[in-house]
């Protein structure tokens, strides 16, 4: 695990988690991209237990059971169009009373009967002890709050580049992501990027 880079010189730093240094002529960073979560309670802890940032990986262990997911997004809306096929039923929690996802993608999921879309809905809990059993969700219009009985509870709310720490030596856009010539992999220095690191349109599946 590299935690450090220093990219001044012709030759490139990078430390590791154990404190090796290595030099380089040439760096590929391929860091990837992580799953967002929410930060509420019960979502670290039920990880794996239940808690999951990927329909389409753990999505079978819920067969013909009632499950969640949270977001408003294209990849929302195609991971519980993708849930609906395996589970019971799907609720499908969106924060405001629209979607961010593309029309077409939107008009299957409301055409999909098993799947209940929550508007102006957000969890503020993942809800069990050994496995998720519920979600306690909060209506951001009434501030009501009640539970969902389910055992899966997944989070599709975007990726987050793992670029932190080349911050101080490459260009990263809004969003973090690395910043290379357009449809290349060059950063401007003996640093070449690709993956999910650089680019935004494939992170965001
Ligand atoms: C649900 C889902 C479905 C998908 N389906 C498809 C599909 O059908 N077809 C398709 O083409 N793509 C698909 N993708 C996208 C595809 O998985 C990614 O684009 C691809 O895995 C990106 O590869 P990568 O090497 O850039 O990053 P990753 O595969 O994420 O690898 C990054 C690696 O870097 C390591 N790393 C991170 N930071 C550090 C560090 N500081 N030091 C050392 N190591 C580090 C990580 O541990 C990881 O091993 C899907 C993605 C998801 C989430």
């Amino acid at each position: 695990m590299i935690v450090k880079v220093d990219f001044t010189g012709p030759v490139h730093k990078a430390w590791s988690e154990s404190g090796h240094e290595i030099h380089a002529h040439t760096v590929i960073i391929a860091t990837g991209a992580s799953a967002k979560w929410l930060d509420i309670p019960g979502e670290e802890r039920l990880q794996n237990l239940g808690v999951s940032a990927c329909a389409v990986c753990d999505g079978f262990f819920f067969r013909k059971q009632d499950v969640a997911i949270v977001g408003g997004g294209d990849t929302a809306a195609e991971e519980s169009t993708y849930l609906a096929k395996i589970c019971k039923t799907v609720h499908l929690l969106v924060r405001r009373d629209e979607m961010r996802a593309s029309k077409i993608m939107q008009e299957r999921v409301v055409n999909t009967p098993n799947i209940v879309v929550h508007w102006n809905t957000s969890p503020v809990e993942v809800l069990g002890d050994d496995g998720v059993s519920g979600v306690r969700v909060k209506n951001n219009k009434t501030s009501e709050v009640s539970d969902l009985p389910i055992t899966g509870f997944f989070v599709a709310i975007g990726h987050k580049p793992n670029t932190e720490i080349f911050k101080d030596w490459l260009t990263l856009d809004e969003s973090g992501y690395i910043v290379a010539t357009a449809g290349r992999t060059f950063t401007g220095i003996p640093a070449f990027a690709c993956g999910d690191a650089q680019d935004k349109i494939i992170a965001r599946r």
